[in-house]
């Protein structure tokens, strides 16, 4: 595929923006998100992604979007990504990406990536992709009158997949097993986080809306999330909450995660599922969907399994 041509060229936060959205330009008919985001969107998650050598003519950011438009990419899909010198806009705000590993969870379903390419060098060039891409992230939590503590790292995605809870600051930089990303801009986070502050404070008459006080967490103890009316308790305290649960029930977080029981992972319910311990047919959907569990993801692995 020859270079390729925005659709649109504007000027986001200082950013030269190259609009090319892959829901208009799909030659090579590649999986797709299609989840919509509209409003839904709670920040904006930094990627770091390599620095790559580009022809004349272009630059890393364009030839990281071709390389997604030729399916190379592999099941990689963001909203933006940004060098020195430019943005390539992938994906409409409207849509959810692909990005985070965090399955359906709010980093992939809630927020607008950007995958910021540079090099451990952390040259000039690096320094100025770094740059933009804090400018660009600026103007997104600006433009959606988010706070600065909605500014996301890709890890603080993985540490709530994992189960680790606290600040921002503490899961956007908690080490993670999986990945640390952005590992070229994560060595110096508050760093970052202050340059994008400055650029939200920057060109306009009033502070930013500081972003609401973090909601008081409460655990509810309830037969499942959706199933409101079985609550028998809401605790701010967790410890209280775990021992007001009784059997059949669990323990949900304000956002509806469930945090106790420990919910086992998709494959350890399919091995259950195999070995009979969830029942069959109506009866398995309902103990899974009960329990918390997606059934439709569940019977996906399971038949994956049996195959
Ligand atoms: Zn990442």
């Amino acid at each position: 595929m020859a270079i390729l041509k925005p659709d649109n060229k504007t000027t986001f936060g200082g950013v030269t923006v190259n609009e090319y959205l892959l829901t208009k330009h799909n030659p090579n008919h590649i999986a797709m998100p299609s989840v919509s985001m509209e409003g839904k969107i709670i920040g904006v998650t930094v990627h770091n992604t390599a620095w790559i050598t580009t022809v004349a003519g272009t630059t890393p950011a364009e030839q990281y979007t071709r390389a997604t438009a030729n399916g190379n990419m592999n099941d990689v899909r963001v909203h933006y990504y940004v060098d020195n010198t430019c943005a390539w806009q992938n994906l409409p705000h409207s849509l959810s990406g692909w990005h985070a590993a965090d399955g359906s969870g709010n980093g992939n379903r809630r927020t607008i990536a950007i995958e910021c390419i540079m090099s451990s060098a952390y040259n000039a060039t690096d320094k100025k992709s770094e740059d933009n891409c804090a400018r660009l992230a600026a103007a997104l939590l600006k433009k959606y009158n988010l706070g600065i503590d909605h500014l996301y790292t890709h890890t603080h995605w993985l540490n709530v997949r994992d189960g680790k809870s606290g600040s921002v600051d503490y899961l956007n930089t908690a080490r993670n097993s999986y990945k640390m990303c952005p590992l070229y801009i994560l060595p110096h986070w508050a760093e970052f986080k202050k340059k994008v502050q400055g650029y939200m404070n920057a060109g306009s008459a009033t502070a930013p809306t500081p972003s609401a006080p973090a909601a008081k967490q409460l655990y509810r103890v309830r037969k499942s999330w959706f199933d409101a009316k079985s609550q028998i308790g809401a605790f701010s305290s967790l410890e209280n909450a775990r021992r007001a649960c009784k059997v059949g029930y669990a323990v949900f977080d304000s956002s509806g995660k469930q945090v106790y029981p420990v919910k086992k992972s998709i494959d350890e319910i399919a091995h259950e599922v195999i070995q009979g311990k969830w029942g069959n047919g109506a009866e398995r959907k309902k103990r899974l969907t009960n329990a918390g569990y997606g059934y439709n993801e569940v019977q996906k692995r399971v038949n994956a399994l049996m195959k």
